[in-house]
């Protein structure tokens, strides 16, 4: 199995050595053509605008949305995140190209500037059913976006309160709890077939199920992949202990 990763810019390096870590071989991708040897793309957190120039200068926007439309599997993390939305608000003046295929509308910097990035605990009831360990996940928001729309066939993975709530502790606690799913909280992960997004920055830390999760998508549509490397990287989900660990960026108040 070979996963790309979209390595224009931004967090690429920490993909690759999450998929390391799963036994999976994350490939460098800067050219239209390297697409074709990868079953898989990941789209890294960065800055959507730089990262969308340089696709733009390489060429690389027609390949990338045949790629999304041939329902290879693909995962958008933050800044990637904006670039597979089909509409985005917020954006710099002139705005920037989108690749899109995934039904929804997303805020750029939804919670702010550089300085009001935070990590929160999110709840995330599907990826803890499907790969285990502790119910939340501990979600590192670094200009995040928020999602604000979904289309009827988008499936909401993981929301939190809003900023307007932000005296409310983001922890998975009642609070949080009795909001899933409100109109008071923004969405913040979601799939939708073969696209998956999430605002926050799973590479950032060290418990891989989003990464694992992303790896059953790919081998639940990949053709090519030959069954003992499926096996294989099966075999290195089960025996991954997920670690919960700390990494102090900012809390939000
Ligand atoms: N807000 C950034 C953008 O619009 C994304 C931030 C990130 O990827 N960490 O590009």
């Amino acid at each position: 199995m070979a996963v790309g990763v979209l390595a224009l810019q931004g967090s690429f390096n920490e993909h690759v050595a999450a998929l390391r870590k799963l036994g999976v071989k994350g490939v460098e991708i800067r050219k239209p053509e390297q697409l074709q040897s990868v079953n898989a793309l990941i789209i890294p957190g960065g800055e959507s605008t730089t990262m969308a120039k340089l696709a733009e200068y390489h060429n690389l926007f027609p390949a990338l949305r045949e790629f999304v439309k041939m329902g290879k599997p693909v995962w958008g993390t933050c800044a990637g995140l904006i670039f597979l939305a089909n509409n985005a608000t917020g954006q710099k003046v002139g705005g920037q190209e989108l690749i899109g295929g995934l039904d929804c509308m997303v805020h750029r910097n939804f919670f702010g500037s550089q300085l009001q990035s935070f990590e929160a605990e999110l709840l995330i009831p599907k990826i803890a059913a499907e790969e285990g360990g502790p119910p939340s996940f501990r979600g590192i928001f670094i200009r995040a976006p928020g999602i604000l729309e979904v289309g009827p066939e988008v499936e909401v993975l993981a929301d939190i309160p809003t900023p307007s709530q932000k005296a409310v502790n983001f922890s998975p606690n009642e609070s949080q709890e009795e909001n899933a799913g409100s109109e008071n909280n923004v969405i913040v992960a979601v799939k939708q077939g073969n696209l998956l997004a999430t605002a926050f920055h799973p590479e950032l830390t060290a418990d891989t199920r989003w990464h694992s999760y992303f790896l059953k998508m790919v081998s639940d549509t990949s053709e090519d992949a030959s069954s003992s490397s499926i096996s294989q990287s099966t075999e290195d989900q089960k025996n991954f202990k997920p670690q919960l660990y700390d990494l102090p960026i900012y809390q939000q108040q």
